[in-house]
């Protein structure tokens, strides 16, 4: 397979463009919907995996770049799986996480007033990696981090739901990890870790 030199990283997410370029060898250009004036595309699919397919083929397309996409969202057991593939919604036109985050707390009242109180209110982080090549050819991954949801936010790190976030066996929330080892642990790098070779 030719090297790859030069990658679209489909997405107008700050914090999903760093993990993702910090991911990729250095020795990739990395390039941003930003710097070609292209913006997202409305996200139809009814799964993690069809938003990925997506977002991927119309950056690939719109750019004729090789493109690396994801979606990803947290998924709550006592909400049923919610926000997941809803999770950037959750935090409204103005991409409040604040918001997105009180939401969440809401919610787990209303399923249960005494929330709090439970040992563990489980959920996960789920990301589908799409890699698509402007002649059609794609490579797709899942990656899955398992968790808590913690009372109450903790930590400035990251983004999103980052800060009420306690990856499993962790003390921190990802809110307050170290930026280093939540790219080595969460969702993003272990979707990576299955299809990385092809960028070497
Ligand atoms: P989408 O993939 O663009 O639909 O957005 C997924 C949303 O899920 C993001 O906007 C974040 O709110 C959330 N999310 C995905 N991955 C992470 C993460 O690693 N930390 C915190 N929130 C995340």
């Amino acid at each position: 397979m030719k090297k790859i030199k030069k990658i679209i990283i489909g997405t107008h997410n700050q914090g999903k463009f760093k993990e993702i370029s910090n991911l990729l060898p250095s020795y990739i250009k990395k390039i941003s919907p930003k710097e070609l004036n292209l913006s997202s595309p409305e996200e139809t699919g009814s799964s993690f995996r069809e938003n990925s397919k997506l977002k991927a083929q119309f950056f690939s397309e719109k750019s004729n770049l090789i493109c690396i996409s994801d979606d990803s969202g947290l998924e709550i057991d006592l909400l049923s799986g919610a926000p997941g593939i809803h999770s950037s919604r959750w935090a409204g036109s103005n991409n409040d996480f604040n918001l997105a985050m009180d939401k969440v707390f809401v919610e787990l009242t209303k399923k249960d007033p005494n929330w709090i109180k439970r040992k563990e209110i489980t959920a996960r982080f789920i990301c589908c990696l799409t890699v698509y090549w402007p002649k059609g050819k794609l490579i797709m991954s899942e990656g899955i981090i398992d968790g808590n949801i913690s009372s109450t936010k903790r930590g400035t790190n990251g983004f999103g739901y980052d800060p009420i976030f306690l990856p499993k066996n962790y003390e921190q929330t990802f809110g307050e990890m170290e930026k280093k080892l939540k790219y080595k642990i969460d969702h993003r790098a272990k979707a990576y870790l299955k299809i990385g070779k092809i960028f070497n």
